[in-house]
């Protein structure tokens, strides 16, 4: 029987890109799936302490493995912001739309346009906590561009590829994104400590 995770979010987006690169070697169940409807708040100043919260939250309603994760969009000129702040960056609706707006008003004059994800999940299996950590190097665009995915993508294009996240394919963003790589390792690892 394939091992069950409950993914700590209720975030339809990143569990599809999560189940996308699954290929049915895991059965990973949402928030929603799993019957639980609370919303976990992310009030701490780091990634990890907000995906470990995540985890610990569920793990301790459920007692039972699973994962929380937590990522930020880090803008070198602003000093790593909007950072672990990038859900609620323009306030506390998380509205993608305002978050994209402000972000490109700050950069308005900026030349260096540089800036990162980072996800950071946390695993909680077998009674121990591990973590694992996804970089994408990039850049902010003048303006939004295309319509998929979530959040920040409109805006943002990752090293190495000539269109925004948003103009892209689910496969084709996974090979490229922060998220992706944090869960290649989760995969990994869950595969190697059989
Ligand atoms: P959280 O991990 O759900 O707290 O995500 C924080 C915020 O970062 C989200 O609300 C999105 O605005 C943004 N974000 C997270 N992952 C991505 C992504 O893959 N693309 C674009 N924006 C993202």
């Amino acid at each position: 029987m394939k091992p069950t995770l409950i993914f700590a979010t209720n975030n339809q987006h990143k569990a599809e890109e999560i189940h996308f690169m699954l290929n049915g070697k895991f059965n990973i169940i949402t928030l929603k799936e799993a019957g639980i409807t609370i919303d976990i708040p992310e009030p701490y100043l780091t990634l990890e302490e907000n995906a470990d919260t995540k985890a610990s939250t569920i793990f301790n309603l459920t007692q039972k493995s699973c994962f929380g994760e937590d990522t930020g969009l880090e803008v070198h000129s602003l000093n790593g912001e909007p950072g672990v702040k990038s859900a609620r960056y323009a306030g506390e609706d998380r509205n993608f739309k305002a978050n994209i707006d402000k972000l490109l008003d700050k950069l308005k004059d900026k030349a260096d346009r540089e800036a990162r994800f980072r996800t950071v999940i946390a695993l909680i299996a077998g009674g121990k906590t591990y973590h694992f950590e996804g970089i994408c190097k990039g850049r902010i665009l003048e303006a939004a561009t295309g319509t998929g995915g979530f959040g920040y993508d409109p805006v943002f294009v990752p090293e190495g590829a000539g269109r925004s996240f948003a103009e892209m394919t689910m496969e084709e963003k996974n090979r490229y994104s922060h998220r992706a790589k944090a869960i290649q390792q989760l995969i990994d690892f869950l595969l190697n400590r059989k």
